[in-house]
Formats: C-alpha cells, sequence, structure tokens
C-alpha cells in the first residue's frame, strides 16, 4: 500500500531530492502536503514535473505571505492552498499523513515537527536544528507518543545502519565524520578574510547556504553531535569526531569488543533519504554505485578547535544542557545570514554566538514556550550586537591574535 507522505521544505536541496526519491518510487507514495517559504515559482514548477509523474499533492503551503499571493494569482494548482507558519503546522499535523520529511532550516522547524508528533505521524528528520535548540522536549514528546524520529542526515543515517541489528549498551563510541569543509588547512589569519562566496564552495556536498555555512565553521558537525546524542540516547562523552576530508566513510560505529562498523558511499544525500524512507527495507535504486578500486588514500585526522571554535561551543553547550544548544542555534542562525549579507566576517560568527552564551539567561529544564522565548531572545541580543558592530565596521573585523577590539564581540 502506497504511504501519503508530506514534505516540510519541498522545495529545498533536501526536499527536491526527497521528490527524486518520491518519483523513482511511484508505487510506494501519494503526495500529502508540500511546504515552501518564498519561492512559489520553485514550487509551481515542482508540480508541473510532479504531475507528469502521476503525482498530484493533496495541498501546499506558501508560509510567506506575499509569495502566498503570487503563488495564488500564477498556479493551475486545485488543490488547498494555505499560507504562514500556522499552515505549515497544519500540514506537518495533517491527519492523512503516514510519514512526515522535515527539511525546514533552522528553528522554523521546531513548532511543525512537535505537532507532527502530537498527531503521532512519524518523523524522517532532516532538519536537525530542531533536535539542537529543543531535543530536550521533542523527544521525551515523541517518546511518549511512540513516535520514531528517522534519521536523514548522512553521518547518522550511517550510524542507524550500523547500529541495526546491535546492542545499544555495547556501543563504546559514535564516531562522526566531518569533510573539514572549504577551509580545512587554511590558517587563522586567512580565515578572518573569507568571503560567502568562498565559504559557499563545499568540496564534496551541494546543499542550501545556511548548512554550507554552517559546514565552513564545522558549527554543522557540532548540531550533528547534539544530534546524535538525542537521536541515539548514548552520553556525549561516547560521540567523537573525525576529519574524514573524502567524505567516503559517512560515520562509524565503535562497539565494547574492538570492533568498528563503517557505513560508506557516494556523498549522494538521495541515499540517506531514501533509507529513512525505506527501512528496514531498501528501494532498489540507479543512484551512481562507488568504485571500491578507485578509493585511494582514505584519511582520517582529529579536528582543531582553536581554528573551528563553533566546534568547541557546540560541545560545551551539549555538556551544559538546558537551553545553551538553542541559544548557540539561534545565535548561529543570526550570524550565518549577517556573514552572507557581509556585515559580519567569518571569524565573527563563533564570537557573535559566545558574547550570546554569555548574556541571556539559560534555563536548566525548559519547556517548549521556554525554548521558544529563548530562540526569541538570542535573535534580539544577536541582531543588535551586529547592528552596534555594523556601525563601526572596522572594529568588527576579527583579531587574529585573538584580543577582540568591540566590546560587543568579545571571545573568551
Ligand atoms: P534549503 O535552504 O535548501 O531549503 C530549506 C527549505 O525550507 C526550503 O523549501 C525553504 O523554502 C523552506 N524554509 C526555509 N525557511 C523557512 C521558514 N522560515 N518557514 C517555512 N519554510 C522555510 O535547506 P536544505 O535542504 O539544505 O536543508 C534543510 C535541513 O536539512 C537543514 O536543517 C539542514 O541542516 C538539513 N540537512 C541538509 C543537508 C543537505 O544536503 N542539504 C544534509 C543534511 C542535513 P524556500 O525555498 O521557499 O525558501
Ligand atoms: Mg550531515
Amino acid at each position: 500500500m502506497p504511504r501519503t507522505l508530506s514534505i516540510l521544505g519541498a522545495t529545498g536541496s533536501i526536499g527536491v531530492q526527497t521528490l527524486d526519491v518520491v518519483m523513482a518510487n511511484p508505487d510506494e507514495f501519494r503526495l500529502g502536503w508540500l511546504t515552501v517559504n518564498t519561492r512559489f515559482d520553485l514550487l509551481e514548477e515542482h508540480l508541473g514535473r510532479l504531475q507528469k509523474h502521476g503525482f498530484t499533492p493533496q495541498g501546499v503551503v506558501i508560509a510567506d505571505e506575499s509569495a502566498y499571493n503570487e503563488f495564488r494569482r500564477i498556479t493551475s494548482f486545485k488543490g488547498k492552498i494555505l499560507c504562514g507558519d500556522e499552515g505549515v503546522c497544519e500540514a506537518a499535523a495533517a491527519p492523512e499523513n503516514d510519514i512526515l520529511l522535515s527539511a525546514l532550516v533552522g528553528f522554523s522547524g521546531v513548532l511543525p515537527n512537535y505537532a507532527a508528533i502530537q498527531q503521532g505521524t512519524p518523523i524522517a528528520l532532516a532538519n536537525k536544528e530542531t533536535l539542537v535548540s529543543a531535543g530536550a522536549v521533542i523527544m521525551p514528546a515523541a517518546r511518549e507518543r511512540g513516535v520514531e524520529i528517522l534519521a536523514v542526515d548522512s553521518e547518522h543515517s550511517a550510524i542507524l545502519q550500523c547500529l541495526a541489528g546491535e546492542y545499544l549498551e555495547e556501543v563504546e563510541k559514535l564516531i562522526l565524520t566531518a569533510s573539514g569543509g572549504p577551509f580545512r588547512e587554511w590558517t587563522i589569519e586567512q580565515l578572518e578574510n573569507v568571503t560567502p562566496a568562498q565559504a559557499l564552495k563545499h568540496p564534496n556536498w551541494s546543499m542550501g547556504n545556511k548548512i554550507t555555512i554552517d559546514s565552513a565553521t564545522l558549527m554543522n558537525k557540532g548540531f550533528e553531535v547534539i544530534e546524535a546524542y538525542w537521536l541515539f540516547g548514548v552520553g556525549a562523552e561516547k560521540i567523537e569526531v573525525v576529519v574524514h576530508p573524502q567524505s567516503i566513510i559517512h560515520s562509524m560505529v565503535q562497539f565494547c569488543d574492538g570492533s568498528v562498523k563503517a557505513q560508506l558511499g557516494l556523498p549522494d544525500m538521495k541515499i540517506p533519504i531514501s533509507y529513512a524512507l525505506s527501512l528496514p527495507h531498501r528501494y532498489p535504486s540507479n543512484f551512481k554505485r562507488m568504485d571500491i578500486c578507485a578509493l585511494q588514500n582514505l584519511s582520517f585526522f582529529p579536528p582543531d578547535m582553536v581554528r573551528f571554535p563553533c566546534l568547541r561551543l557546540a560541545f560545551d553547550s551539549l555538556a551544559q544542557g538546558g537551553t545553551a544548544a538553542c541559544i548557540v542555534n539561534a545565535a548561529n542562525e543570526i550570524a550565518v545570514a549577517s556573514f552572507l549579507q557581509g556585515t559580519i566576517g567569518f571569524l565573527d560568527i563563533p564570537r557573535l554566538i559566545e558574547t550570546c552564551l554569555e548574556k541571556i539567561t539559560h534555563i536548566d529544564t525548559p519547556t517548549l514556550d521556554d525554548i521558544v522565548q529563548t530562540d526569541k531572545k538570542t535573535r534580539a541580543l544577536a541582531e543588535s550586537l551586529v547592528k552596534q558592530g555594523m556601525s563601526v565596521p572596522a572594529v568588527l573585523m576579527p583579531k587574529v591574535n585573538g584580543a577582540a577590539t568591540n566590546p560587543n564581540l568579545v571571545s573568551s
């Protein structure tokens, strides 16, 4: 029987690759809802493509109001059309959904994912920021309702595959691999002058802008450590990061007898997306195959948390618990957007986060509302810090020796 799949973030990098998986497996799925933010024209294009493959979603949501109005003007789509954040939550919690692919970016995923859990719908989760910000509320809610949260992120998909048939008590370590991003070998002096265009060029993966910048700062890997903590329920001390520039081994698990399992594959997100939707089975595919004999010199290094302080900040926030990681995520979202707009430098990203961590009140055992409020307050603080810095751009430039001169962006 085909299952009804809804996709949050259908115009994004993960969303579009999910549509490819759906079209390659037409007997497995019906489409429920597709949600987007502003790119209504792209949505229209995908609706046309889907129709040619015999798929008509039940409804669509355009979160942004003016894009919603534009879409209504141009579209021939006959299904339901909703607008706003409420519309996204309604699509996430639609009773007809058998499974939800959650690929919104950032904190915008928290409330829709929570709504899906309340409805009892299993979630194939790409939107890691939901677990980073709100894992302490999301995971207990999912457990209470018996809702499965299935990993889409390639590292977590690898771990899930390594854990199949194993006992969690016998896991010694989860080893997350990181490509190291485009600046793996850059000095701090070089990192000072990184431009958005340079940071947007990932060596191995083609992804949305926000996660591409997170990969360049290694914040993405830090978030994945937190994501692994919530998804697999192992202690933070059992999660390790190793830099593996070739992105062939997607992650590993070490067991109590010293054995290590790894999952390998070409860097293609359609494989983990497909696995999250098919597990415990696998859909046959014609995705490009890996030529084992062509693999030369797979290498591994420990990460450098001095040149990449975002990774350290993520580990620290996980150790601190409570709302610490929520603060890191919110400050990071503002920092990344500001970096992309050219208003702060690459090394200002961790400084801004660290300042927010120092200044925002920490809550040890937060409710969902505490998390929403902490996210709001942190964004407001981060935005005002960026604005103050913007009036004195010269001072905002990161200092190589670590002695930041802007009092608003002091690093410890
Ligand atoms: P993209 O930026 O490519 O896409 C994001 C999608 O979410 C788009 O459809 C966008 O709509 C929509 N969206 C963005 N903001 C909002 C909002 N405020 N309200 C409603 N909808 C919104 O992101 P990616 O696909 O790269 O990433 C999605 C998630 O998956 C992230 O959490 C990322 O960390 C994670 N991930 C991504 C990987 C990848 O390879 N891309 C790999 C592993 C994890 P619109 O197009 O209209 O802007
Ligand atoms: Mg990943």
